[in-house]
């Protein structure tokens, strides 16, 4: 059975690895002429790494990155708001890491520099997977309802060579957030979150903006900014998919990762949910499997939880991103009142799902390699 996955980031990558351990023949198109990553880290949490550990590269995974078990939000001068301490760990890592291992020893054949306009052209595949990311041209062409909204919200990142002593976030006046983690190997991946528009002055200004502002936060806030060059910085608006997409088209296409269900970054989900698509995907169509059906399940079971982890990012991008004097020291308030351990389930509620959880009709399955 030959499927076709259109897009190589790491929703693609995950679904065809996923598909080629079932058996199938992939090939992978992508637009650009190289596979790779931008220069930013990534936050995987306990669900994605079940998911990696599902593939067959969940250590490789946890090798390349470091282990982060708790986290929390502080306000600017440093005082912690909230801390949550993880059932599992989280595993941040750069980018280009986690590409190079999903592509090493991939069940698959991947045609670079092969952009698809025409989802009807492509031939008689058993299964099409739109993977193509936020401006999905499978989504516009089976869901032109679905809209990609500007969330009013812009973010920086980088990664930069520091130490840090584990990680967090941290709520600033009107709106500006800032947050990092270690990444394994001396390295550190921060990210700023502040109200828009995207700004179009040179990288140097912007940095230069983000010193200015940020300057007095807590350590290690200033630090990180100051081992920043400008040509490490990263740019972009922040926007999200409104209502998340139907996940299955017809007897045969199917969408995973942000083609579906792109996020604000908020809970730092997008990615782990694109995991998530991508082992349910392959749990529900072994070889021989029925395409038509098992693409019905998958839309069930996966639209469901990508709209909740959508809107609940949303929620919490809202109350972290209150941009005025009171409603800014409201959302502050709220933080510090609730309690550590409603924080922490609410994650745990998220970060708890795992390849077991994926309902095959029929069949009361373990699926290989899944664990808690
Ligand atoms: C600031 C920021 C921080 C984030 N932090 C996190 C985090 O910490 N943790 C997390 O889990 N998520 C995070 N995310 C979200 C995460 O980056 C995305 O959800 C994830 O990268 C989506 O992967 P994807 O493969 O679905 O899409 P993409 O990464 O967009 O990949 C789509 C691929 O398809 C290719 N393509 C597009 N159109 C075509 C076409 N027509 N033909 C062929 N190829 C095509 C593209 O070139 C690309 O390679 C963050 C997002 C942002 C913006």
């Amino acid at each position: 059975m030959h499927a076709i996955v259109i897009g190589g980031g790491i929703g693609g990558l995950a679904t065809a690895r996923g598909l080629g351990r079932q058996g199938w023949d992939v090939t992978v198109l992508e637009r650009q002429p190289d596979l790779g990553q931008i220069g930013a880290g990534i936050s995987l949490w306990p669900n994605a790494m079940r998911a990696l550990h599902h593939l067959g590269i969940g250590a490789a995974v946890e090798r390349a990155g470091a282990r982060v078990r708790g986290g929390g939000l502080r306000a600017w001068h440093g005082r912690w708001l909230s801390r949550v301490e993880l059932a599992a760990p989280a595993v941040m890592l750069h980018r280009a890491d986690l590409h190079e291992i999903l592509l090493d020893g991939l069940p698959a054949t991947v045609r670079t520099g092969h952009p698809v306009t025409d989802v009807g052209a492509l031939g008689d595949a058993d299964l099409v997977v739109g993977a193509d990311g936020i401006g999905s041209v499978v989504r516009a062409a089976y869901a032109p309802h679905v809209r990609v909204t500007d969330s009013g919200q812009v973010a920086w990142r980088a990664m930069v060579r520091a130490e840090v002593d584990g990680g967090g976030e941290t709520m600033g006046p009107r709106g500006w957030r800032f947050g990092y983690a270690p990444t394994g190997r001396g390295t550190v991946y921060w990210y700023v979150a502040a109200p828009g528009p995207l700004r179009t002055g040179t990288r140097a200004e912007q940095l230069a903006e983000l010193r200015a502002v940020l300057a007095g936060w807590h350590d290690p806030v200033g630090r990180l900014l100051a081992a920043t060059a400008p040509e490490q910085l990263l740019h972009h608006p922040l926007r999200e998919l409104r209502p998340v997409a139907p996940m299955r088209f017809g007897e045969r296409v199917a969408l995973v990762g942000d083609a579906a269900h792109a996020m604000t970054p908020n809970l730092g989900q997008g990615a782990c949910q694109a995991l998530e698509d991508a082992v349910t995907l392959a749990v529900l169509l072994p070889k021989g499997a029925a395409v038509s059906s098992a693409l019905q399940v998958y839309d069930q079971q996966r639209r469901p939880r990508t709209a909740a982890v959508s809107r609940r990012s949303r929620q919490v991008g809202r109350v972290a991103g209150a941009k005025g004097r009171l409603t800014g020291a409201l959302a502050r308030a709220l933080v510090r009142l609730t309690p550590d351990r409603m924080a922490a389930s609410a994650a745990q509620r998220v970060a708890a799902w795992s390849p077991q959880d994926v309902k095959v009709p029929g069949r009361a399955i373990t699926p290989a390699g899944g664990r808690r």
